[in-house]
């Protein structure tokens, strides 16, 4: 079974994500990590995010393997995330790990995977917030972390990002047309995933 969930920039799809892995006893793939891990590699290594020939070279020396999926969640590292993230190419070396991935059955979220990289998901989702809601969730994240930002600048980069996520010409961020949307900005997590466990549920009985 693939689950396919996808959302925008901290809309909870990571929480979601791992919480019903756990419960079907599935592995779960935050695909968000792969971009992170490349963004973090290419900050350190100081190339220029917009130089896409150095970005692609570099990025082909990454071992993308689960253990080094580093949670790297700094605002630096979202930034380039969503700037390399565009890049065709990069994507392109990205689709044969996360298919791998879940090849025997995964939980997979991102911003591409009911659309792109699972079109054929057993079941798809798309979790939204309102940007308050999702700044204010990064917000408390952050705090927990000992991580000093203000709820203003978690709010612009959210939507910055969101807005480059969703406007790029290659995989960008959208619902899949048979996606089911779930807009959580007033729900409690374990309602969240009580709904999509039931729903799962039902569509197996009817199988
Ligand atoms: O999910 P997360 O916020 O960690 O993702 C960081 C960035 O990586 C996103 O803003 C987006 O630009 C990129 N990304 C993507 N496709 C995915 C997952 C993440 O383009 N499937």
């Amino acid at each position: 079974m693939i689950i396919a969930i996808d959302g925008p920039a901290a809309s909870g799809k990571g929480t979601i994500s791992k919480r019903i892995a756990d419960y079907f006893s599935l592995p779960h793939l935050d695909t968000g990590s792969l971009y992170r891990l490349a963004a973090h590699h290419i900050i350190e290594n100081n190339i220029d995010p917009y130089d896409i020939n150095n970005i692609i070279k570099s990025s082909k020396e990454i071992n993308f393997s689960e253990k080094k999926l580093l949670d790297i969640r700094d605002s630096n590292v979202s930034y380039t995330a969503s700037i390399i993230s565009q890049y065709k190419e990069l994507r392109e070396l990205l689709i044969d790990y996360q298919r791998n991935f879940a090849s025997d059955g995964g939980v997979v979220d991102g911003r591409d995977i009911g659309t792109i990289i699972f079109p054929n998901a057993d079941y798809k989702f798309f979790i939204t917030a309102s940007l308050e809601e999702r700044a204010n969730r990064r917000y408390l994240q952050y705090k927990e972390d000992n991580i000093k930002l203000d709820r203003n600048s978690i709010k612009t980069d959210i939507k910055d990002r969101d807005l480059r996520d969703m406007n790029r010409k290659i995989a960008p961020l959208k619902r899949a047309i048979d996606a089911v949307e779930i807009d959580t900005t007033s729900m409690k997590i374990d309602d969240v995933i009580d709904f999509i466990v039931k729903y799962i549920h039902k569509g197996m009985k009817f199988d």
